[in-house]
């Protein structure tokens, strides 16, 4: 008998009729006498639509109301799982995350894990329960509710099994693992059956939202077991391991490519060319909590002016363009423009590490659909390039062909 710990997303309990199914497979695990505790999200577009009725009332809500707001989210779906389960016989409870408690830092809708409480889980568990636990959200020290970020429930989930050392911790959705990349945009997308840590994480930095980035972390962290599956279609999904060796034996250099719809771009043209000014504008931008990701620096010929272009999410443009026009006022820079119809798109793999030419390849696959490339970023196991978000999904078709990737059985 083991303790598994199974994540359901939002699609997955997105009507009764699914969340009744979702019981009937829990039922299931408890019925082969394993120990179950399940973390649950919203239903589907149920996050999306708390969050318009609060920009309804407020252009940028009050973060801790907006917590509460959304954290209602999952009350639903764990309560509705509870009762499903009930029918079947099968004894249940459910918890929010200040019930648990999911002890969390105090920043509203971003916030971190830093405990939790495993008392009530495990006396409920002795006694036969199946724990449903609200995904996306916690508690902090002073009762505030919290919520950990958009994908959260992933990061629930693999907290709970890592807190519980839980054999198993799964993560269903609606896929049937993790792709080499979004099937919905490359339907030949091949699944993996297994994938770093790693590369997992990358994957997930760089727009691949399967799992939330601070779930592959927390499961690298406390090495817990984790695997992504189907909610409706048995099958292996695809293990995340910590056995690099062994998974790249027969890996291509290239596993999969990710992209990100949601990055924007500042360009702040022709500031002086004097130590210290790309630091001042770029601690500006972070100080105001705003995440810079790609950074581009070009001297001009000059040598007296250089321009400094950037990106950030989408959502935080117009904050970091206020910030940057005022300190480009003040350095006497000749403009800052911005574009919001820019996206990334990344591939990874830890075989880059020991294969050369795949930045040629890409430049090159990407140049003979006569895409642009604006920005470049690389890592030893990743290369992103910034294009127009009009030839995304080109892109991403012709590098997963150009990579191999192509699933020819289903081609
Ligand atoms: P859930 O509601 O279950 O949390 P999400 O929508 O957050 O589901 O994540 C699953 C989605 O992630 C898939 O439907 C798919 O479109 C998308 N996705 C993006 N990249 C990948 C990838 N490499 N492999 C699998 N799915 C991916
Ligand atoms: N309901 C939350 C969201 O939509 C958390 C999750 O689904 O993981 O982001
Ligand atoms: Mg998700």
């Amino acid at each position: 008998m083991s303790l598994i710990v199974q994540k359901f997303g939002g699609t997955s309990v997105g009507t009764v009729e699914k969340i009744k199914a979702v019981a009937e497979k829990i039922a299931g695990f408890r019925a082969r006498g394993h120990d179950v505790v399940v973390a649950v999200s919203a239903m589907s577009g149920e996050t999306n639509r708390l969050i318009g009725l609060a920009h309804e009332i407020q252009k940028a809500p009050n973060p801790r109301e907006l917590d509460v707001l959304v954290s209602t989210g999952e009350q639903v779906t764990i309560a509705l799982l509870c009762m499903a389960l009930e029918n079947l016989g099968c004894q249940a409870r459910s918890y929010t995350g200040a019930q648990v408690s999911i002890l969390t830092d105090s920043s509203h809708t971003k916030a971190r894990i830093r405990e939790i409480d495993d008392r009530k889980i495990r006396q409920d568990l002795e006694a036969g329960r199946v724990v449903v636990v609200a995904g996306f959200q916690g508690v902090d020290e002073h009762n505030n509710i919290t919520t950990l970020g958009r994908g959260g429930s992933d990061t629930t989930g693999v907290a709970l099994a890592a807190a519980l050392n839980a054999d198993e911790c799964q993560i269903y959705t609606d896929v049937e693992g993790v792709y080499t990349t979004d099937p919905r945009v490359v339907p030949n997308a091949k699944r993996l059956d297994q994938i770093t840590f790693e590369e997992m994480l990358e994957m997930a930095s760089l727009g691949s939202k399967v799992l939330q980035i601070r779930a592959v972390e927390f499961a690298g962290k406390y090495k817990v077991p984790l695997r992504v599956l189907s909610t409706f279609k048995e099958g292996p999904g695809t293990l995340i391991t910590l056995d690099e060796e062994n998974s790249t034996m027969e890996q291509p250099v290239v596993s999969g490519i990710a992209f990100n719809r949601d990055e924007a771009k500042v360009s702040v043209l022709g500031v002086p060319e004097t130590p210290g000014v790309a630091a001042q504008i770029l601690s500006a931008v972070g100080d105001a909590n705003i995440e810079i990701d790609v950074i581009v620096q070009n001297i001009s010929s000059d040598r007296l002016t250089n321009d400094l272009t950037f990106t950030v999410h989408r959502n935080e443009l117009e904050k970091a363009k206020d910030i940057v026009e005022e300190i480009a006022g003040n350095l006497n820079a000749r403009a800052v423009q911005t574009d919001d119809k820019i996206t990334k798109v990344s591939v990874v793999g830890v075989g880059m590490r020991s294969h050369a030419g795949v930045a040629s390849r890409m430049f090159k696959t990407l140049a003979d659909e006569n895409i642009n490339i604006q920005m470049i970023s690389t890592s030893e196991i990743k290369i992103s390039v910034i294009i127009d978000e009009r030839y995304l999904e080109l892109a991403v078709r012709a590098l997963h062909t150009a990579f191999e990737l192509d699933n020819s059985e289903e081609a």
